[in-house]
């Protein structure tokens, strides 16, 4: 984005059209985060604005003050949505790089003729479906660029105390608590000024991490007891929960987070696999350490994406066959699984 374009998307935040923040479907906390910190910033400026996200957000960001003004997009009458959408002459995509990603969003987002606004850190944006792009894949997450983008217009000041949690909300989800794409400082710089601008660090760790049910936490038992499969030879784990099992669980969305970094604790494992049955299909989760680039897989074989080291997929088949093509895949990727972290 280059100057003139900030003070071009700056203007027409400033004029009284209507905005409209979105982000993609299953929403994370980088998603819901990037979402109200936008929100909570641009709306001492303009009143006419929305955020609407394609389906449900989990649990464990409830608390993320005003998450209750957010518009479910699934549970809403679709003329309302697209009239809202019609209307709008701003529009921000935050954390994803393609319409595809707001899944039954998607037709009415691409119709809507405002402006559209792309912050976002995952590769390959689809460039031509929006109207300014700030795509830096070496970003921590979407967050951090929320902020350089308040910044670059001029509204760093107007980033009050909920916009800084949610802001930190994202940043501290999307680096696993600061242990994976962590390693640039500007990263810290942010999260510094966030601190100065009242964030309590300590609590949205415990409300972020430690929010959970105790059915949850004997889902991860059984996971790691009954369900982890090593694949010793490729370096790769893998965990497959059935819907059935799920339910036993008491299964709630964002139960299952987290569950998929835990096997890549093991010494020798270099690529974790996560895969859980949902409504007709299969959702693949994956997750490297090191150099291995999980997306490639993702997008090759599972019509997914996401980044290096963090990734996601579908499968429509049975768990058993989804295995057997995982197993039939490894060892093409043999040689390149096969690496020590230092
Ligand atoms: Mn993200």
């Amino acid at each position: 984005m280059t100057k003139s374009d900030y003070n071009t998307i700056k203007d027409a935040i400033e004029s009284s059209g209507q905005i409209i923040i979105t982000s993609h479907y299953n929403p994370d906390g980088d998603a819901v985060g990037s979402a109200m910190a936008m929100y909570h910033t641009l709306k001492s400026v303009n009143a006419n604005i929305a955020v609407v996200l394609p389906n449900r957000f989990p649990d464990y960001l409830r608390w993320i003050e005003g998450s209750g003004d957010v518009l479910i997009f699934d549970q809403h009458d679709a003329k309302a949505m697209a009239k809202l959408f019609d209307s709008a002459s701003l529009i921000f995509c935050l954390d994803y790089n393609a319409p595809s990603r707001v899944e039954s969003m998607e037709q009415t987002l691409r119709d809507a003729s405002a402006r559209k606004v792309l912050i976002d850190h995952h590769p390959y944006p689809e460039t031509d479906a929006f109207n300014y792009l700030l795509s830096e894949t070496a970003a921590s997450s979407t967050a951090e660029l929320v902020y350089e983008f308040l910044e670059n217009i001029g509204f760093s000041p107007l980033i009050n105390k909920a916009a800084a949690e949610s802001l930190y909300t994202g940043i501290v989800t999307d680096t696993g608590s600061f242990s994976f794409s962590c390693n640039n400082p500007k990263t810290y710089r942010i999260t510094a000024d966030l601190i100065d601008k009242g964030v309590d660090a300590e609590k949205i760790h415990r409300l972020v991490y430690d929010n959970f049910s105790e059915s949850r936490l004997r889902l991860l038992g059984y996971a790691f007891d009954q369900k982890l499969i090593v694949l010793s030879e490729f370096r790769t784990a893998i965990i497959a929960l059935s819907r059935s099992e799920l339910n036993r669980f008491n299964f709630k969305s964002g139960d299952t987070e987290g569950i998929v970094n835990f096997p890549l604790s093991i010494k020798e494992v270099n690529v974790s696999i996560l895969i859980t049955e949902r409504e007709g299909m299969l959702r693949l989760s994956f997750r490297s350490k090191g150099q291995f680039a999980v997306n490639d897989i993702a997008k090759d074989h599972f019509e997914g994406g996401g980044h290096t080291n963090a990734a996601g997929g579908n499968s429509y088949e049975s768990i058993e066959a989804t295995i057997n093509k995982i197993k039939a895949l490894l060892p093409l990727y043999r040689h390149a699984l096969d690496y020590e972290i230092q």
